[in-house]
């Protein structure tokens, strides 16, 4: 049985090219369609592409095509995929 608390849990005691991996993987097996609701993948897509900024709920888009930078369409606020994964390990950590 595959668990992202788990694959987190491991995450956080590899590093961040781990944690990473995890989100790719968390990512990368719905890519098929097989579990389309799942609630870890929506939680991570909102994480990463709503503005994380106080009261704005933005979308994050990227600034270009193969850009690793998102902004938001509201307010602005920039966000690398870099600051994703910090802020993302940050709060796995609590
Ligand atoms: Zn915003």
């Amino acid at each position: 049985m595959w668990s992202f608390e788990q694959q987190l849990g491991k995450a956080e005691a590899e590093g961040t090219e781990a944690a990473r991996s995890a989100v790719a993987a968390a990512l990368a097996a719905h890519s098929d369609g097989r579990e389309a609701a799942d609630p870890t993948y929506l939680q991570l897509f909102l994480l990463k592409y709503v503005c994380s900024e106080p009261d704005c709920f933005g979308t994050l888009v990227p600034l270009a095509p193969d850009a690793t930078t998102h902004a938001c369409n509201l307010c602005g606020a920039q966000r690398t995929d870099a600051e994703f994964m910090a802020e993302l390990e940050s709060s796995m950590a609590t």
